[in-house]
């Protein structure tokens, strides 16, 4: 066999492989799949050999660059699977309402949140090399830190232009990035100010954006946000079944300031993820076990928001939580 790149001697690589299929759970999700004198050998985009550094140079016999990782670790690049990178506008001014005591519900409700940032957004959207660089250097930071794969939702659009101008702008990041990039739609982040009063017309406005989403191929994923005075159950399950028959995977933003039942709901319409869970029923987390539903937990978010209530980690990952 020949390689481009052949990585030998590690003292240890870190495969993370696991179950095949299907994501790891338990037990096995403290087994790093670690090969100690571990080698690695690459050729075009594709691994072709690993294992222990005698075996894989047996079965190489010629290799284009040969790195000695003698002394060091090879790992996967870090995959951030739950990113909003593409923005505009600073949300700085707000961690003093924060520390004044007023919760991210009531900055919301008060224009302030998500709201401020879907403002600063559209404004931006008019010029959108702006926003591309902004979100590149984010990525390129980012990529130092080690990450080589990030999720970037949509979100802070709320119209169907908007959205779909984000999406687009995800889409030029993708082709021009060296970080791997999977778009999601999140068209259903919060209600946008002018359907405050009119949200049936907003679900209609988002089903739409799902068509538009579908025939432009510009989302891999749909999310909704489940909350209190965000999207309600049925709401979220009327865009989710129709982002489903549109051939999207699912993702949710569930429990993250109160459980209004949306791990029972994202389990049941069979998502990928579940993402936030730090309010999460029993029930919930058995569903989730049960159709290897995989929680993402998001630490930073309770942490910055002072809210000191975390999702309970341990509970679910004894529950079979992939
Ligand atoms: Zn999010």
């Amino acid at each position: 066999m020949i390689a481009d790149i052949l990585i030998k001697n590690a003292s240890e690589l870190v495969t993370a492989r696991g179950a095949k299929g299907s994501p790891k759970t338990k037990e096995g999700m403290a087994d790093l799949g670690i090969i100690r004198n571990g080698a690695l050998a690459i050729d075009g985009k594709e691994i072709v050999a690993v294992g222990e550094t005698d075996e894989v140079l047996a079965a190489i016999r010629r290799a284009g660059t040969v790195i000695d990782a003698t002394d060091r670790i090879v790992l996967p690049g870090f995959v951030d699977c739950h990113t909003h990178v593409v923005f505009g506008g600073s949300r700085e001014d707000e961690f003093v309402q924060k520390i004044a005591g007023r919760s991210y519900l009531e900055i919301m409700q008060g224009n302030g949140g998500i709201f401020s940032t879907v403002e600063k957004t559209r404004e931006a959207l008019a010029s959108p090399r702006a926003l591309i660089n902004r979100a590149g250097a984010f990525l390129d930071k980012m990529l130092t830190f080690g990450t080589t794969t990030a999720e970037i939702k949509t979100g802070y659009g709320l119209s169907t232009e908007s959205e779909l101008g984000l999406l687009k702008i995800i889409a030029r990041l993708k082709e021009s990035h060296p970080v791997d990039i999977v778009p999601t739609f999140l068209g259903a982040h919060a209600f946008p100010k002018e359907y405050k009063e009119r949200k049936a017309d907003y679900i209609q406005l988002v089903l739409g954006m799902l068509e538009r989403v579908k025939t432009e191929g510009l989302a891999e994923y749909c999310d909704v946000f489940v909350e209190v005075g965000a999207f309600s159950l049925s709401e979220a399950r009327t865009i989710l079944e129709k982002a489903k028959k549109q051939g999207l995977k699912l993702k949710l933003h569930a429990g993250e300031f109160n459980d209004i039942g949306g791990a029972e709901l994202g389990a049941e319409l069979g998502a990928t993820s579940i993402d936030h869970l730090d309010y999460i029923s029993d029930r919930g987390m058995e569903l989730m076990a049960e159709k290897k539903t995989i929680g993402i937990l998001l630490p930073g978010v309770p942490f910055h928001l002072m809210t000191n209530k975390y999702a309970p980690a341990r509970k679910l990952i004894e529950a079979g939580v992939p």
